[in-house]
């Protein structure tokens, strides 16, 4: 069995994002610059945003944090949003999820320009993912691709199950698996049998949000398992698989901490130089 190690590989991507940013910003003579939007004071966002930052300083982008009070209207959203737009010298933009209650997140990501939508979520790039077509990807789907690339795990031929289907994971991670021909089954609440249809992927991905939901028994031999969960518990952090007991079945799977995660905000380093590019080729 062998550990996706996404603390380590991210730590190569960066690396390499990082000549990238260098070489963009020479040839352009422009700084890069990622804008993140925090609305409220959700304390799981503020350790979110605070990494991206960090991220962005390790990689030469700068940042800019833009802190809205959790009573923020969504036209005070959108016009911080607009702003960014407008602005030549940002690149990138960030709208932290989840927005507090009341606040219409579909609405607002709407508003990014799709050219700066580094997250990956505006309908123009979820289109275009949908058929196949370059796009700026979601972030954490992304990086379970690149952590997949990186171990020189086959996708193509392979039956992947992805037990998940949110517009943030689930139904992206599909698609590029899908995108990568794999034969790719998506599972959700409503799904009978789910441990049958888990036993038969040969790669299976979990984006529940439920701590130590996938155990041994639903798991094939030799199986690659990819755990997006995170799941704050008295115990500390743990993913949607029960490690302990999957891992000595697995060829490959991703440990929680230490996995998926420094995988996501690595690639939101790689959509904001792309999109850096992209802008200043199109100038
Ligand atoms: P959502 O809550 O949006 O989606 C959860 C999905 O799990 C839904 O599709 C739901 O089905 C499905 N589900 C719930 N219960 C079951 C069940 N009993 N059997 C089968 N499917 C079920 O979560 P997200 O996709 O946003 O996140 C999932 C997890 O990943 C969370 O722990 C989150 O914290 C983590 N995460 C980690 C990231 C990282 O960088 N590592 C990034 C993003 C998320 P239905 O649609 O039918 O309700």
């Amino acid at each position: 069995m062998t550990i996706l190690d996404g603390k380590q590989t991210a730590a190569v991507v960066r690396a390499d994002i990082k000549e990238q940013v260098a070489k963009a910003t020479a040839r352009f003579g422009e700084p890069m610059t990622l804008a993140v939007i925090l609305v409220g004071d959700d304390p799981a966002s503020r350790v979110y945003v605070s990494n991206k930052i960090k991220a962005c300083a390790e990689v030469g982008i700068l940042s800019r944090r833009i802190v809205l009070g959790a009573d923020a209207t969504d036209q005070d959203v959108q016009a911080e949003i607009e702003a960014l737009n407008a602005d030549p010298a940002v690149c990138g933009i960030l709208l932290q999820l989840p927005l507090p209650a009341g606040c219409d997140e579909q609405r607002l990501l709407a508003a990014i320009d799709p050219a700066k939508d580094v997250d990956g979520l505006h309908v123009v790039q979820r289109g275009k993912l949908f058929c196949g077509l370059p796009a700026l990807l979601p972030c954490t789907p992304y990086g379970i691709m690149q952590l997949l690339a990186r171990y020189q795990i086959e996708v193509a031929g392979k039956r992947a199950v992805v037990v998940g289907r949110s517009n943030l994971v689930g139904k992206p991670l599909a698609m590029l698996l899908l995108n990568a021909n794999a034969t790719v089954t998506v599972c959700h609440s409503r799904t009978p049998d789910l441990k049958d249809v888990c036993r038969t992927a040969d790669i299976l991905c979990v984006a529940v949000g439920k701590p130590r939901f996938i155990t041994a028994d639903m798991v094939k031999e030799g199986a690659v398992v990819v755990d997006v969960g995170i799941n704050r518990t008295e115990q500390g952090l743990v993913g949607d698989v029960d490690y302990a007991a999957v891992a000595p079945h697995c060829s490959f799977i991703t440990p929680v901490p230490g996995g998926v995660g420094p995988m996501t905000v690595t690639m939101l380093m790689q959509n904001t130089c792309d999109a850096y590019l992209l802008q200043h080729s199109a100038r």
